[in-house]
C-alpha cells in the first residue's frame, strides 16, 4: 500500500456497514409482507453522471433488497410534469420513498415541487417540514449527501468537538444541512461555510481540521488550499472528458486528488468516498420510511 493508498478514505466500507442496517430493516419488513420500494423522478435530459449513480445505486438497492424504480418525466414545462409525479407516487401506497433528481431544469418552482412530496416519504429532506425539522434540531428525513459526510466524519474525526470545519458550498442539499449537522450541541464542530461571494475562498480552505468541497467546480481545490494534516472531503461529482480514458470521459471531484493527497491526511476519493455513503444513507431513509408506513419501527 503506498501513501495515497493509505490516506485514502474507503467509502465502499462505510458504506457496506450502513447497507447491513438498511438490509436487516428490509428483511423484517418483507418478512411481514412489505416489500420497500423507491421511487426516483427525473426530468428527460443526458446526464452522464447520474447514468453512472443509478447503476450504481440499482446495485446496492438489489444487495439490500429495496424495489427501484425510475420515472422520466418530459423537460418541458417541468414544474407540472415533475409536480404531476410527485403528486401520484405520493398517493401510491406501494411506494415508500420519493428521490427527486437535482438540480431541477431552469425555470423549473423548486417551492412548488418540493411541496408535492409526502413528507413522510421525502427520504432527501426537500419538503418543508423536514427542511423545518432539520432547522428546528429535530431531524427527520436529511438529503442524503449531507448525512453521508456527517458520517464518514463520524468514524474518521469521532470528535469534532472545537475543530474548524470549512464548508465550500452553501447548497440546499450538502453544504447548508451538513452546517446544521455539525453546528449540533453534541458534535460542537466551529463551522464556516463559503459560497461564491466569499472573498479569499483558499484563505478559509487553509484554515480547516476539515475542508469540504461541495461547489461543483471540477477539480477546483489544490495542494495549496489544504491545511496540512487536514481531513479533505470531496463531495464534487463530475462527468469530464478524458481522452485517455476507455469512454472518453472519467469522474471527477472538486479536488485535484493527486495535489491534494501530499498535503492531507485523510481524503475521500472520487469515485468510492462520499458517493457509496450517499446511496447506502438513501437505501437506509428508503428501509425506515417503508418501516414507518408498515407500522412503527422495526
Ligand atoms: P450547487 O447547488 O451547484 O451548489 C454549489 C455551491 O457552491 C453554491 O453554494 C455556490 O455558491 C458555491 N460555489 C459555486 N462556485 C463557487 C466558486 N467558484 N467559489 C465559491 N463557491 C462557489 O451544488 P450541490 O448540489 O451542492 O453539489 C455540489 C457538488 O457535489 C456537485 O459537484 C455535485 O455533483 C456533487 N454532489 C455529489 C453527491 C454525491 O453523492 N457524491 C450528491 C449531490 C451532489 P452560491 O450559493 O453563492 O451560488
Amino acid at each position: 500500500m503506498n501513501g495515497a493508498d493509505e490516506k485514502r478514505i474507503d467509502g465502499k466500507t462505510i458504506a457496506r456497514r450502513i447497507e447491513e442496517e438498511a438490509a436487516e430493516t428490509v428483511r423484517r419488513l418483507r418478512e411481514s409482507g412489505t416489500e420497500p420500494r423507491l421511487v426516483s423522478v427525473a426530468v428527460d435530459e443526458e446526464d452522464a453522471s447520474f447514468a453512472s449513480y443509478l447503476r450504481s445505486r440499482e446495485q446496492a438497492c438489489l444487495r439490500v433488497g429495496i424495489r427501484s424504480d425510475v420515472v422520466v418525466v418530459p423537460a418541458a414545462d417541468p414544474t407540472r410534469s415533475l409536480g404531476g409525479a410527485l403528486e401520484k407516487l405520493s398517493a401510491d401506497r406501494t411506494v415508500h420513498a420519493i428521490l427527486l433528481k437535482l438540480p431541477l431544469p431552469p425555470g423549473a418552482d423548486e417551492a412548488a415541487i418540493f411541496a408535492r412530496i409526502d413528507p413522510a416519504k421525502d427520504v432527501e429532506g426537500l419538503h418543508p417540514l423536514n427542511a423545518g425539522l432539520l432547522a428546528s434540531g429535530r431531524p427527520r428525513f436529511v438529503p442524503c449527501t449531507a448525512l453521508a459526510v456527517a458520517e464518514i466524519l463520524a468514524v474518521e474525526s469521532p470528535s469534532l468537538a472545537g475543530k474548524d470545519v470549512v464548508i465550500l458550498g452553501r447548497s440546499r442539499v450538502v453544504g447548508s444541512p451538513l452546517a446544521v449537522l455539525l453546528l449540533r450541541k453534541g458534535t460542537d464542530a466551529t463551522v464556516t461555510v463559503c459560497h461564491s461571494r466569499t472573498r479569499d475562498l483558499a484563505g478559509h480552505a487553509r484554515r480547516a481540521d476539515v475542508l469540504v468541497a461541495a461547489v461543483g467546480r471540477p477539480e477546483m481545490v489544490t495542494g495549496e488550499w489544504i491545511r496540512p494534516g487536514a481531513i479533505v472531503i470531496d463531495v464534487g461529482t463530475h462527468a469530464i472528458e478524458d481522452p485517455s480514458a476507455k469512454k472518453g470521459w472519467r469522474l471527477a471531484g472538486d479536488v485535484r486528488f493527486e495535489s491534494a493527497e501530499p498535503a492531507c491526511s485523510r481524503i475521500t476519493p472520487v469515485p468510492g468516498g462520499v458517493g457509496p455513503v450517499t446511496t447506502a444513507v438513501l437505501l437506509r431513509a428508503a428501509a425506515s420510511a417503508a418501516a414507518s408506513a408498515a407500522g412503527g419501527d422495526r
